[in-house]
């Protein structure tokens, strides 16, 4: 074979074995079994009592700075994702890093490195399907955007006709702030950082797993022109939250020193958890 046919030849195969489809969800694995226990046990009822007690917790929790909660995520695989296995600190620094190389503001890329910090509700003894996964909103219809969507027949709310019409216990465009969502990271985090972040940082940790709207558009009747202008930095942000994930771990202390540095620049010592 001529030598360029064989750099052609070896550039095919490579492509094919590397081309990795993200977000492939399939039956009778772990991550549908997680999302069977997610969507038969968030009901609204549930969701609002999670908010209370994590309202009140921050209100009087531990202090521990951003760097310590990233280390702790160290601990932790997401049972929900089916394109990673490294531990969540690589996801995080993989996150911010593309974002980093891409020249985003700062403020981005600091939202990609702390994005899942919330899922250090694991280690405060919460199950996954209270802490991870995509999220949607409850106390309204379903929509079948939602992943792995008729698992929601087991969910009690679906048997509750009150919360089974178009807007539910909410009004046309009320408004995301206005609507709550099954329980989980995003809102957790949301609570803990929204006195330190701008507004569109925190609006992104606090919608970034709701890919019926950022994908499908499912939730257009709920959105007010505030919601319309930062579903933007969503959809932005969520191509990096999904496409940087690589299977080559970054070297943490060779970057450690610049993220310190970014998060001092938004956040004093230690934050409340
Ligand atoms: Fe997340
Ligand atoms: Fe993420």
């Amino acid at each position: 074979m001529a030598p360029h046919y064989v750099g052609t030849f070896f550039m095919c195969i490579t492509h094919l074995l590397v081309a990795h489809e993200f977000r492939e969800y399939t039956f009778n694995n772990p991550v549908a079994d997680f999302y069977y226990q997610h969507h038969t046990q968030q009901t609204l009822s549930f969701v609002l009592r999670k908010k209370e007690q994590y309202q009140k917790q921050i209100a009087h929790a531990k202090q521990m700075s951003v760097w310590q909660a990233l280390e702790y995520l160290n601990t932790i695989v997401d049972e929900s994702d089916p394109d990673t296995r490294l531990p969540q600190i690589q996801h995080a620094l993989q996150t911010a890093e593309k974002l980093r190389h891409d020249g985003h503001p700062r403020w981005l890329i600091l939202t990609g490195l702390i994005h899942d910090l919330g899922k250090l509700l694991i280690t405060f003894g919460e199950p996954q399907w209270a802490v991870v996964g995509d999220t949607f909103p409850v106390g309204c219809a379903y929509t079948d955007s939602i992943i792995y969507y008729d698992y929601l027949q087991n969910n009690p709310d679906w048997h509750n006709p009150i919360l089974q019409t178009k807007y539910g216990i909410y009004s046309p465009h009320c408004g995301l702030d206005k609507v709550h969502f099954s329980f989980g990271h995003d809102e957790y985090l949301y609570q803990v950082v929204k006195d330190y972040l701008p507004d569109e940082a925190c609006y992104v940790i606090r919608y970034h797993s709701f890919y019926a709207q950022h994908q499908r558009n499912a939730y257009n009747h709920l959105l007010n022109d505030h919601d319309k202008a930062m579903f933007h930095w969503v959809k932005l942000f969520q191509t990096y939250d999904l496409y940087s994930k690589d299977a080559k771990p970054i070297d943490i202390d060779q970057v450690k020193t610049y993220y310190q540095e970014l998060i001092t620049e938004f956040f004093p010592d230690k934050i409340s958890w």
